[in-house]
């Protein structure tokens, strides 16, 4: 079959076609990073206008350039949440309005689903069940992927995002926006032992992370002037991994069996993160994959492969489906966290 993805949930318009086989047939993104980073990250208001602006010329010229008529793709994948709910809104209304003009079948994506899947786009040997590390700009998870809509989330954040750790560490640093990219690429020329940080949650029984300390002592370590930039970028970067394999090492104790070990999110195109990962998966005898570094950050293809991933189970959605602002992976790991288990 063959998808047409739209993703507008939060500063990225992206519109991309995939065919079942995993090609990707075309794809476009537009980034808004100029447009916020006189912010210091993303206003909401001016993200939707984007993408408003942006997605019809978009959708048009990915047609064109896949040399594909509406007509014939098998569904139309849009972003329905969870992100910045003004933006979803203008990619899912405009894939409405496309079904509506086609006669072709509507799919409301997860946008965590469309992270979570994007392994096995990127790389046909990712089977079920596998365990991912998703960590993006909202998100820090540990979930066990167990098939197309079987999700079972092991961990989560009890405060900060990693990603949101990384851009709240730039803008410390007077990195600016977006700050990931920046403090890995100043980490390289660091000592990464030469400021003491915490590790939160670092062999704690809980299965959870936490970055809020962290950011804190980066804040600290910053304030006190004893310490250079790029000290101080390598060595949260490294209280960050340290952290990430420990809550890693928790879930595989407790995960049941799993080979393959997984990562995605925007966070997950840092280097020395995915160095450590395979470091770690080729200790456990575990098989690693880490898609490449344009199918980490936001993007449609993973929004179309999501639809494609859906294709076989024949389930599509009603024109009237709600955008979602909140929208859990797995709501009954969502609802027992909100009870306080
Ligand atoms: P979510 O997917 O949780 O809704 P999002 O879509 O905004 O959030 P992504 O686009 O998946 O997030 O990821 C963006 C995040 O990834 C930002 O926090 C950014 O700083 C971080 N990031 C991107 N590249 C890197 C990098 N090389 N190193 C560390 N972090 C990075
Ligand atoms: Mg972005
Ligand atoms: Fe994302």
């Amino acid at each position: 079959g063959i998808v047409l993805g739209i993703e507008s949930s939060c500063d990225e318009t992206a519109v991309a076609i995939v065919a079942s086989d995993r090609r990707i047939l075309a794809q476009r993104i537009a980034s808004q990073d100029e447009a916020h980073a006189p912010y210091g990250g993303v206003v909401p208001e001016i993200a939707a206008r984007a993408h408003a602006e942006r997605l019809a010329p978009m959708i048009e010229a990915v047609l064109a350039d896949a040399d594909i008529e509406l007509f014939e793709c098998d569904a139309i994948a849009a972003t329905a949440g969870p992100g910045l709910i003004g933006g979803v809104m203008v990619g899912l209304v405009s894939a409405k309005a496309l079904a509506m003009a086609s006669g072709v079948p509507l799919m409301a994506i997860n946008h965590l689903e469309g992270h979570a899947l994007s392994p096995r786009l990127a790389d046909e040997n990712v089977v079920f069940p596998y365990l991912l590390l998703l960590v993006s700009g909202g998100h820090c998870q540990i979930v066990l992927v167990e098939g197309v809509g079987k999700y079972r989330r092991l961990a989560t954040t009890i405060d900060d995002a990693l990603g949101e750790a990384f851009d709240k560490t730039a803008k410390i640093l007077g990195l600016g926006y977006p700050g990931g990219p920046a403090v890995e690429r100043l980490a390289r020329s660091g000592n990464a032992t030469a400021v003491p940080l915490p590790r939160p949650m670092k062999g704690s029984a809980e299965p959870h992370f936490s970055f809020a300390g962290l950011k804190s002592a980066v804040l600290r370590a910053h304030q006190s002037g004893e310490h250079s930039l790029a000290d101080i970028a390598a060595s949260f970067q490294a209280a960050a991994i340290d952290c990430i394999l420990d809550r890693l090492d928790h879930a595989l104790a407790r995960c049941g069996e799993v080979s393959t070990l997984v990562v995605a999110g925007g966070v997950a195109a840092n280097g020395p993160i995915r160095s450590a990962l395979e470091q770690l998966a080729r200790q456990r005898d575990l098989t690693f994959t880490a898609p490449p570094l344009a199918l980490c950050t936001d993007n449609a293809a993973m929004i179309a492969w999501a639809g494609c991933e859906r294709l076989p189970l024949g389930q599509s959605d009603p024109l009237d489906i709600a955008a979602r602002p909140r929208w859990p992976l797995d709501p009954e790991a969502e609802a027992a966290r909100g009870a306080g288990v």
